[in-house]
């Protein structure tokens, strides 16, 4: 933990209303500000303690306390570098170590998320009726019960769609681990919108997980592993520009050349990472928008809006689609509880988090969910199911606009 950026916090307290732990608790120690004052008596001498460690746990890495602050203190990197010290220093109970080991196991590694496909189609009933039983053995396991998503088939995408009309660029596009594997469609859609607005897009069949759940877990090792590699396999494919469509995975890929240092972060540099949103926004429309009638709800990933810093984007793109209305979320700044795999170690401040999360959706009226990251949307949809209204349907940004540039009538 460094302690320069420690010291770049002057305790003025604007950032609590931001913290969802603290909007739900209101104690100090599970504030920005509490949470720096801890990491500032660890770096002093005080050893990591159990109750210190809880309240890093506890700490969702949303990201909202940073744009909040008057004084720049740079939170993002303060909690990286505290949740690896955790990691080092804090030795956690056999189950939690067990659980952990096993989901970055199996999470980053898209042949290993392969291989529950056929479990996870099999099992979709059974899951969510298991998920009170379970709940009194792990509440973890229930949460994964309840969030795996319905699987749906596969999409292989070739490594190389070419541009309808014009070319007008040629970008690299991250399929992701969760998203590849859990959302193919929306990765589909991403690069039919790509290639409908005139870009080549490169899809490396040598990529793999960008790193972003192990970094946000303090799992520096694997992160850095990943991120290397995700590095190799864009210069191999010789672009300069990654469109990314998964919040997480955009702010770490966008974060990698402070990650990495020395001359990996010179080869971060050389390649820029995008939101899609922001790109399309950037590049400017070229294909025709058709009417899609449909009363949207957007709701702002975390990565994306805290840490990217992309709000306008995503909804300048969906106002443009004529038919299309755009409804606010009330409380959007506050995170749905999903925060990569807080959702899975941190069960049940995830759980409160997305009930008050489904509750302002249902609220907007909308008839259709716009979430543009794998982890808000299963949270948000597990959420939503649990009220027992009916489902709301919930679509990635590149899901509709490839609805409206196709002209289907609704959001397949
Ligand atoms: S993190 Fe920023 S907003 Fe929060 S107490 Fe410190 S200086 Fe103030
Ligand atoms: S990252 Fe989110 S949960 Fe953590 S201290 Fe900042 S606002 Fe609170």
């Amino acid at each position: 933990m460094d302690p320069k950026l420690i010291g770049d916090c002057v305790h003025c307290g604007f950032c609590l209303p931001s913290c969802p732990t603290y909007v739900l608790w209101g104690e100090e120690m599970d504030s920005p500000r509490g949470r720096i004052h801890l990491m500032k008596q660890h770096v002093e001498g005080t050893p990591l303690t159990p109750e210190m460690a809880g309240h890093f746990d506890a700490c969702l890495g949303c990201m909202a306390c940073v744009p909040a602050c008057p004084s720049g203190v740079r939170y993002d990197r303060l909690i990286e570098q505290t949740r690896a010290e955790v990691e080092r220093a804090h030795r956690r109970r056999p189950g939690d170590r067990m659980l952990r080991a096993s989901v970055f196991q199996l999470l980053p590694y898209p042949r290993r998320l392969r291989a529950l496909r056929l479990p996870l189609r099999l099992s979709a009933g059974l899951r969510r009726r298991l998920a009170p039983g379970l709940e009194r053995i792990s509440p973890s396991l229930a949460a994964m019960a309840d969030l795996a998503p319905p699987v749906r088939a596969r999409v292989r995408l070739p490594g190389r769609i070419a541009a309808r009309g014009p070319r007008r660029a040629t970008v690299g596009m991250l399929t992701g681990c969760v998203q590849g594997e859990f959302f193919p469609q929306v990765n589909a859609a991403t690069a039919r919108v790509l290639a409908m607005e005139g870009c080549d897009v490169v899809v490396p069949a040598s990529q793999g997980c960008c790193g972003a759940l192990s970094l946000h877990s303090g799992r520096e090792e694997q992160a850095v592993r990943l991120a290397r590699r995700t590095i190799t396999a864009f210069e191999r494919a010789g672009v300069d520009t990654i469109v990314v469509n998964a919040a997480g995975c955009g702010s770490t890929m966008k974060g990698y050349a402070e990650i990495l240092g020395g001359a990996w972060a010179d080869r971060a540099r050389a390649i820029r990472t995008v939101d899609l949103a922001e790109y399309l926004v950037e590049l400017g429309p070229v294909a025709e928008r058709h009417p899609l009638p449909v009363v949207a709800a957007y709701h702002d990933a975390c990565h994306l809006a805290h840490a990217q810093r992309v709000r306008s984007q995503p909804r300048a793109l969906l106002t443009a689609i004529p038919g299309l209305e755009l409804r606010e979320i009330a409380e959007s700044s506050i995170c749905c509880g999903s925060a990569g795999t807080y959702n899975l170690f941190e069960p049940e401040t995830a759980r409160d988090l997305g009930d008050r999360k489904a509750e302002r959706v249902l609220d907007t009226g909308a008839g259709l969910l716009v979430s543009a990251n794998p982890g808000c949307t299963m949270q948000i949809s597990a959420a939503i199911r649990r009220r027992g209204v009916a489902p709301i349907p919930v679509a990635h940004t590149a899901q509709v606009l490839d609805a409206s540039l196709r002209g289907l009538a609704k959001v397949p």
